[in-house]
């Protein structure tokens, strides 16, 4: 017998442990083959039964051989639950289950470097969301007609751009016309719900297009005008000098990775996209720039992006001469010359203790070139990020909203610099909900990512279950650069679901718009709202309710 030490790994000391009933097994491999973790294998197990089976003790032994799936002792190659196996087997013969006994974090350390996952924190499943406690409570009907959320027309947009106060309008009036006497700044009206910045490369290939062709859809089909954003690593140069470049939001992070095709395709573009967002911080890992590991960087990635197969990663702030402020305005200066003043262009932070104050020194700048804020608060995020940051970094997104909104409020400059809020909208699967009271709250709309790739197929959670898109074996197709795995993934339904989803949405925000008496996106409406916690309602000034 071979002796065990006290540091061998057991599948025990794993956060997934595999059920297995060999009774059930016809040892067809189909588990074995979906499993791209490579966290189980077919193994010969020898066995020996001795037996008596008469009247008197007359003992015979019989061995056999018997072929068995078993889970891999493996940090490495350890479960993730992702239950394809499950899925794949016809029997009902295997499937994960929860270890409470792991010792995976301690473990998951050796060799030195830190732990890396996908984009999931654990903020949600310690803490209850503050948006759940918040509930739609001013009903129009008790006061006053409320609309009909089936019939009547409801005016269902946000703005992207600069906003110019009334004073501000380069107006003149002569002999009793108004004209325009100066430039306005570019404001495009696009659906408060934006898809959020998912890259090529953070996405598979089928994935990134299921969700241009939801957005397509949309538009195309229904007449809302739902914005999706690049992600950084650039877009396809079909799709760049295509019609549908209106609906794209192209993103530039600190890496510029992708730019140079960008750059290269604006003579040929035949539209202006809808907007460019400079990305500084995402909230899942703020501080740390973009990380898309070497394992994900397929040869097209190579090509979009220009680079070789290695990882990629963006530093954690856009390089710049002196400071971030400088960096920043060269970016946005850059940005609008580039498309001739034509296309707003946002910035997007991670919610941090500071956002306020970069919120108010954009809005006091007197070029008045800033489009737009995005705050991605700590609930969110999908890509590769180091644990720690996931865990132990970042701000949640409601409050700093509201500080924001309340902010431009004092000094009666809200809506100028419209506000856009992300990370974690969704996360208990009612978006819709979740939308409208942030924007009751100040928010002029929401941006929508981890939602996206769940509505795809992702079954990966807030409590631990596969959250392996920082590796590149994707079981669902989704955040995999693997072609085995990418065919996994049906792009017609990925972006069917998608579409079902947001015209649900659609229904829904009107099901709550209609009760306060709002045919437009209520921002700032926080009398429509109120919370059975002293300590929200003194947070957010809402009504304290019990
Ligand atoms: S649950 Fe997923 S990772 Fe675990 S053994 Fe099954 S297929 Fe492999
Ligand atoms: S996208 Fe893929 S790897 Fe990431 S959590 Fe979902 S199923 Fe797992």
């Amino acid at each position: 017998m071979e002796t065990v030490t006290t540091q061998d790994v057991t599948v025990n000391d794993l956060p997934w442990k595999i059920q297995y009933d060999t009774d059930r097994c016809t040892r067809c491999g189909n588990c074995v083959a979906a499993c791209t973790f490579q966290a189980i294998e077919p193994v010969v197990e020898r066995r020996s039964i001795t037996l008596s089976t008469g009247n008197q003790p007359d003992p015979i032994s019989k061995h056999s051989a018997v072929l068995v799936i078993k889970q891999k002792n493996s940090i490495t190659q350890s479960c993730t639950g992702c239950g394809m196996c499950e899925k794949t087997c016809p029997n009902q013969a295997i499937k994960p289950v929860r270890n409470p006994d792991s010792r995976f974090n301690l473990l998951a350390r050796r060799g030195g470097a830190p732990i890396k996952r996908g984009g999931r924190n654990a903020l949600s499943s310690a803490n209850p969301r503050t948006l759940d406690n918040i509930i739609v409570g001013r009903i129009s009907q008790m006061t006053d007609p409320a609309l009909d959320s089936e019939r009547h027309t409801f005016d269902i947009l946000a703005p992207f751009g600069r906003v110019l106060p009334p004073t501000e309008l380069p107006l003149t009036i002569k002999n009793g016309e108004i004209n325009l006497s100066g430039k306005l700044p570019p404001v495009n009206w696009i659906y408060p719900v934006i898809f959020s910045d998912m890259s090529i490369g953070a996405l598979s290939t089928r994935a990134w297009e299921a969700v241009t062709l939801a957005t397509a859809y949309l538009n195309e089909k229904y007449n809302m005008p739902v914005r999706m954003s690049s992600g950084e690593g650039g877009m396809p140069v079909k799709l760049l000098e295509s019609e549908q470049l209106k609906y794209m939001i192209l993103q530039i992070a600190s890496g510029h990775f992708g730019w140079n095709r960008i750059v290269k395709s604006i003579p040929k573009m035949k539209v202006d996209p809808a907007g460019i967002l400079i990305k500084i911080g995402q909230g899942a890992k703020p501080g740390d720039g973009g990380l898309l590991p070497a394992a994900k960087v397929a040869s097209h990635v190579q090509a979009i992006r220009g680079v070789p197969k290695a990882d990629l990663m963006s530093p954690p702030n856009h390089q710049g001469l002196y400071s971030i402020e400088e960096s920043v305005q060269k970016m946005f200066l850059s940005m609008n010359a580039a498309f001739k003043f034509r296309v707003p262009v946002a910035i997007k932070c991670a919610a941090s203790a500071t956002s306020v104050s970069v919120y108010n020194n954009l809005m006091r700048d007197p070029y008045k070139i800033c489009g737009g804020f995005f705050i991605d608060g700590i609930q969110g995020g999908t890509g590769a990020a180091n644990e720690i940051s996931l865990d132990h970094t970042g701000h949640p997104i409601v409050s700093k909203t509201r500080e924001c909104y309340l902010s431009a409020v004092k000094q009666g400059r809200q809506g100028q610099i419209p506000l856009w809020s992300g990370g974690g909208i969704g996360l208990t699967g009612n978006a819709a909900a979740d939308a409208f009271k942030m924007i009751c709250l100040g928010a002029n709309g929401v941006f929508i990512g981890k939602l996206l790739i769940q509505l795809m197929g992702c079954i990966g959670n807030e409590h631990g279950r596969c959250n392996a898109c920082n590796t590149g074996k994707c079981p669902a197709g989704i955040c995999t650069q693997d072609p085995r795995l990418v065919q996994r993934l049906d792009i017609d339904r990925a972006a069917q679901n998608i579409v079902e989803y947001m015209l649900a949405l659609d229904s829904e925000l009107k099901k709550l718009m209609a009760p306060i008496g709002n045919s437009s996106v209520p921002v700032g409406r926080s009398d429509a709202l109120v919370t059975t916690d002293k300590a929200i309602a003194e947070k957010l000034a809402i009504q304290y309710v019990c």
